[in-house]
């Protein structure tokens, strides 16, 4: 069968990619907006230490997350390098004993489904300082060893490249939906049209618009996120642990003493992709209230990314019952890298018509 992608951000290279490993016949469409949140993003995978209780989400990035290094080393295969994944391990912070005994309770409860979050240390102040040196020394920590950062922008690129190699096409232009009566035929960039028998949507934050002539309310919204990279330079930060403080910003560091701060939650800001004085502020305040050692790093860049919500800030995918054709997926929120590799190998096999591993009815776009 023929596929037509549109939107080529973590969730629609991954189908891409799932649907090529198949043999299937893809074409990958994207307009390379300035804002995509796979490319803004740099990312952590460690969704067991959270206090959300949805079991639906928690279920989706469960699965994400044990599902990245099987991913990962396939893509190693086919000499895709780039990633920055790696499992570094995380330490949430506190200052409340109490609150870190809770939180080893629940990942060690966790861990009974999720052998893949490895062990789980309570480190006091001098040891957490001592994995992540710029801390203040104020914190103790819980440490998980299957915690893991991955670059947005290197996973998307790997995944694309991955997918042209087994024969897929990639169009760089903005798509319009193409179709006649309730049957959706496939899709056009610049007049001409691509058919193809299925049409997946992965457009992120900008999928209402481009649903919007199908008569469909799709009620996906952008929340604006702004993330600075900074340098330690002569510092090898390649082996810290991804850093969870008590706020709701984290830290991570790549290679070569670049260290990753962020990110702002920005509602009702639409589309407007300024870096913002007040944005940068409360990054570096919150940043350098927690780890203070960051205050000499030069600042190498400012990113900004539209992450896109759905109303309960629960992923929706799924066929749309009024239109043949169709099939959507959305609303990863600020969890899409996460989630976004697995739930794209799910989308190929409802593209297939295979059963998924989730449960279809649990993230319903109706
Ligand atoms: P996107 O990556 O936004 O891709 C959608 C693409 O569709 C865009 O490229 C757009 O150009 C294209 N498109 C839309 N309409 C059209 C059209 N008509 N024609 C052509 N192309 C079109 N997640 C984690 O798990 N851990 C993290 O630590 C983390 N940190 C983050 C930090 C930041 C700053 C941001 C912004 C996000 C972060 N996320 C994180 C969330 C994650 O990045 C997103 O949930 C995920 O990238 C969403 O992927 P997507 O493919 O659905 O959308």
């Amino acid at each position: 069968k023929s596929h037509t992608i549109i939107g080529a951000g973590i969730l629609g290279a991954s189908t891409a990619y799932h649907l090529t490993k198949r043999g299937e016949k893809v074409t990958l469409i994207d307009r390379l907006d300035y804002g995509q949140a796979t490319d803004a993003a740099a990312g952590i995978v460690c969704p067991w230490l959270t206090q959300r209780r949805n079991k639906a989400w928690y279920k989706l990035a469960k699965e994400g997350a044990k599902y990245y290094p099987t991913l990962i080393q396939e893509l190693e295969e086919q000499g895709e390098t780039n990633t920055g994944y790696s499992r570094v391990g995380a330490i949430s912070l506190h200052t409340d004993e109490k609150k870190l005994e809770k939180m080893m309770e629940r990942a060690l409860k966790r861990r009974e489904e999720a052998p893949e979050i490895g062990e789980i240390t309570l480190l006091p102040p001098n040891e957490t300082n001592k994995i992540f040196p710029v801390l203040s020394r104020d914190y103790s920590s819980v440490h998980v060893s299957g915690g893991a950062r991955v670059n947005g922008r290197g996973v998307r690129n790997a995944l694309v490249r991955a997918a042209v190699k087994n024969g897929a096409t990639f169009i760089k232009g903005d798509a319009k939906l193409v179709f006649e009566e309730t049957s959706v035929i496939g899709a056009s960039v610049n007049g001409q049209v691509y058919e193809s028998d299925q049409v997946i949507v992965t457009a992120g934050a900008w999928a209402s618009k481009l649903l919007k002539p199908l008569n469909l309310n799709f009620e996906i919204k952008p929340q604006k996120a702004q993330i600075i990279h900074l340098l330690l330079n002569g510092v090898d930060t390649s082996n810290w642990p991804v850093v969870m403080p008590p706020n709701n910003q984290y830290i991570l560091s790549f290679g070569e003493g670049r260290v990753v701060i962020g990110a702002t939650h920005e509602d009702d800001q639409g589309f407007d992709n300024r870096i913002t004085a007040g944005g940068v502020h409360e990054i570096l305040d919150k940043a350098l209230s927690v780890a203070p050692g960051l205050s000499n790093a030069s600042i190498e860049e400012v990113r900004v990314g539209f992450r896109p919500v759905a109303p309960n800030f629960l992923p929706v995918f799924g066929t749309i019952p009024q239109y043949k054709g169709l099939i959507v997926a959305n609303g990863l929120g600020a969890s899409g890298l996460t989630t976004g590799p697995f739930l794209g190998s799910e989308l190929a096999k409802l593209a297939c018509y295979e059963s998924t591993e989730l449960n279809i009815d649990d993230y319903s776009i109706s």
